[in-house]
């Protein structure tokens, strides 16, 4: 109870302050003077792990990093970015990052490989991410990005929308995502992934659905056809996605537009080479491509099919670019198809096309490395670290376009894999080679990438057709053919038969560089993310917490408690963002 006196008394202190009118939740919480219990409970009594809980969450760690840094006279937090570009390495725990340094090393021959940096590597600001979902332990893509884009932690699978979600309600539990707050400050927005365009990551940033994986309309379930429209139609029919500037990625299938004579020279095999195809006959990227454009800035549309269409593209003419490169994913980059980009030559484009000199309101951008999961999903261990690097050389190349007074790069992973980097290889050992060759005399030879799970179980296990080794459990390497090894589809082993390799649940780290990039510190929920943005981006709920961002409600006020903390830094700015990030937005 104490703490409502003190919400109305910072409440009252802040109004009798300046003569603006309080949001409407306060004004409401005042004129009606029945809060209610601060959050919902569950049957149980537990609380509810909703959008206001983890708005809150996400906004205290905000004030605790920034009252620390008051304390140690640090004033770098305060410094504003224009500019934002989150990288996802989807799936790239930190095993896949030291594992990659080398790797890239190696591939490039700059070296024995473990004493490579990678791009991120050299960023001034590091932190860790906790990465469960409000239902799992460890968690899937959707609800992490859904944490990261949206400040809201979710439940696995679910995208843009709290826990409270509903299968026949798409009102219910919806999320605004950082493209909705950057949109809201006239900032340019776009969306460049390896995956399809409607897959989990990049979807969170603009679609609230149910489930991930409806992301056509054959794949939205019967209770639920009419109510949740599938992730593709979001994608065109929707702010934020139909404001996009820049959309590039593969999902041509989904998006409706599927190209009949696509070539896939290598197979790659797994769940996620499935991909669904639309049923209402609709051609989504033609209907975006006769969007009309709001706003001064031009209206020129362009959409493109082809690495050298998209290298053909006047990025500095453009105002609206999709790029939709393959029927699914674009493929692994180690085994790159003609015509397909690769993720740094995405980015470029995507730069060029957001940036807009110094009189513009800047940009948000995702760039998300997307196969580095779907490769460790198969135990291709190669594919993955191979797309690591590609993810570094992107990385690169925004450092190279970007001011970095002006633009906070953060690169992190949704989540780690079940990938172990282990043994006890000599320095300069092969990355993706074995373990222990050089002693003679151990039973068996392993390798330094090895798996605790995964389909490379059943290609390792000794079987009758094939001998076995002393140890009569896994089949010795040397049967591999180097051809075999060197296959961007051999697998490494995997201590567990699963058809796919499962996700890991340790933190993921958080590299940071720019302005607000001395937020990111310590241990934090992932949800922590978004705020980080909000704050440094002056957009979203954390705008109203710094004056430097010109809102009149907070502007200088400030009542200090007996803790010495300033009201107006803590609790009124918490429950003044609280509805601003709660959608309103109706269904379609
Ligand atoms: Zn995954």
């Amino acid at each position: 109870m104490q703490c409502l006196l003190i919400l109305f008394c910072g409440v009252a202190v802040a109004w009798a302050a300046v003569t603006v009118q309080p949001p409407p939740l306060i004004q409401t919480l005042s004129a009606g003077g029945d809060i209610g219990p601060e959050f919902k409970l569950d049957e149980q009594g537990r609380i509810v792990e909703d959008a206001q809980y983890w708005h809150k969450v996400g906004l205290q760690q905000l004030e605790k990093t920034i009252q620390k840094a008051k304390r140690a006279k640090e004033n770098s937090y305060e410094r504003k970015a224009k500019n934002i570009i989150i990288f996802i390495g989807d799936g790239m725990g930190l095993s896949t990052i030291s594992a990659g340094r080398i790797y890239k090393g190696q591939y490039l021959k700059t070296g024995f490989g473990e004493e490579t940096m990678l791009s991120f590597d050299e960023f001034p600001n590091t932190g860790l991410a906790k990465t469960y979902n409000v239902d799992k332990q460890v968690p899937d893509s959707a609800g992490t990005a859904t944490a990261i884009f949206t400040g809201v932690k979710s439940d696995y699978g679910a995208i843009g929308m709290d826990t409270t979600r509903s299968e026949t309600n798409a009102t219910q539990g919806q999320l605004e995502s950082i493209m909705d707050w950057a949109q809201r400050e006239g900032k340019r927005t776009g969306v460049v992934t390896t995956t399809r365009i409607t897959h989990a990551t990049p979807a969170a940033t603009y679609a609230r659905i149910y489930h991930r994986d409806w992301e056509c309309d054959t794949e939205v379930p019967q209770q639920s056809v009419g109510i949740h429209a599938d992730i593709a139609r979001q994608l065109v029919e929707r702010a934020p996605g139909n404001k996009f500037n820049v959309v590039l990625g593969g999902g041509l299938s989904p998006m409706g537009a599927l190209n009949q004579s696509e070539v896939r020279t290598v197979k790659f095999e797994g769940d996620t080479e499935t991909i669904c195809t639309r049923g209402d006959q609709r051609n989504l990227a033609e209907e975006w491509l006769k969007l009309q454009q709001n706003g001064t800035e031009g209206s020129q549309r362009v959409l493109v099919k082809t690495r050298e269409d998209l290298l053909k593209v006047d990025v500095k003419k453009v105002d609206h670019l999709m790029g939709l490169f393959r029927n699914n994913h674009i493929t692994y980059s180690i085994a790159r198809e003609e015509g397909e980009p690769s993720l740094q030559e995405m980015t470029e484009a995507a730069i060029g096309v957001l940036e807009r000199g110094t009189s513009s309101a800047g940009y948000v951008l995702l760039v998300e490395g997307g196969r580095i999961d779907q490769g460790h999903h198969q135990n291709y261990a190669r594919a993955a670290l191979h797309e690591v690097y590609e993810l570094d050389l992107a990385v690169q190349a925004a450092l190279n376009m970007t001011n970095s007074d002006e633009t906070l790069i953060l690169v992190t992973a949704d989540h780690s894999h079940a990938v172990t980097f282990n043994g006890y290889p000599l320095r300069g050992t092969d990355i993706l080679g074995p373990a222990n060759i050089h002693k003679p005399k151990d039973p068996m030879v392993y390798e330094t990438i090895t798996y605790a799970n995964g389909p490379g179980y059943f290609d390792h296990l000794a079987n009758d057709t094939r001998p076995q080794n002393s140890s009569n459990v896994w089949l010795p390497l040397k049967l591999f053919s180097e051809a075999e090894l060197q296959s961007p589809t051999y697998r490494h082993m995997a201590t567990l038969p699963l058809k796919d390799e499962t996700h890991g649940g340790e933190d993921v780290i958080v590299f940071a560089s720019g302005p607000g990039s001395s937020l990111v510190r310590g241990v934090f929920e992932q949800n922590y993310l978004a705020y980080v943005m909000s704050y440094a981006g002056c957009m979203g709920p954390a705008k109203a917490i710094d004056g430097s961002c010109q809102n009149p409600l907070i502007g200088s006020v400030g009542t200090s408690t007996s803790s010495g903390i300033s009201l107006t830094t803590t609790i009124l700015p918490i429950m003044a963002a609280i509805p601003a990030l709660i959608s309103t937005r109706r269904s379609l």
